[in-house]
């Protein structure tokens, strides 16, 4: 099992420090955000220690996305939310702080729920061309 000594997400998988499971099972761990944007906000995570979403091994993703829906769905019944934000955060420039790969679950309440992500939709920005050659070079990547 890999593990990181200095990894705060590892200390609680290793019971090294508390957290408000909600839901646990060999692979995979979900425990309330210490920082709860909203009620209910959850963090799900492989017991394996990976960087972020490019580090993380297929099987491993694999084990951690197919318990999103049930455990979404837990909390969307016992909150009562409206909705919810899946997301996951990779590297500085996109708010990551805790380096062991994680989801959070944001239940949703409102507009002023206490969650907003700034979404500029640039229409313009890009030409049909442009968008034809950048996904056809990302295709090429696989
Ligand atoms: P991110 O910024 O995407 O890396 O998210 C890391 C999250 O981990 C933040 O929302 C923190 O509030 C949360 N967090 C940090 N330490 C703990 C902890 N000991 N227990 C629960 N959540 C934590
Ligand atoms: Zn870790």
């Amino acid at each position: 099992m890999r593990t990181d000594p200095n990894c705060i997400f590892c200390k609680i998988v290793n019971n090294e420090i508390p957290a408000h499971k909600v839901y646990e099972d060999d692979k995979v761990l979900a425990f309330l955000d210490i920082s709860q944007v909203t009620k209910g906000h959850t963090l799900v995570i492989p017991k394996e220690h990976f960087k972020n979403i490019y580090e993380l091994p297929a099987d491993v993703a694999a084990d951690v996305f197919k318990r999103v829906p049930t455990i979404a769905k837990a909390i969307q019944r016992e909150t009562g939310a409206i909705g919810m934000n899946v997301l996951s955060n990779a590297e500085e420039i996109a708010g990551q702080t805790v380096y062991h790969f994680h989801i959070h679950l944001i239940p949703r309440y409102g507009s002023e729920d206490g969650f907003g992500a700034k979404w500029i939709a640039q229409n313009d920005a890009f030409t049909k061309e442009e968008l034809a050659t950048l996904a056809s070079n990302i295709h090429a990547q696989f």
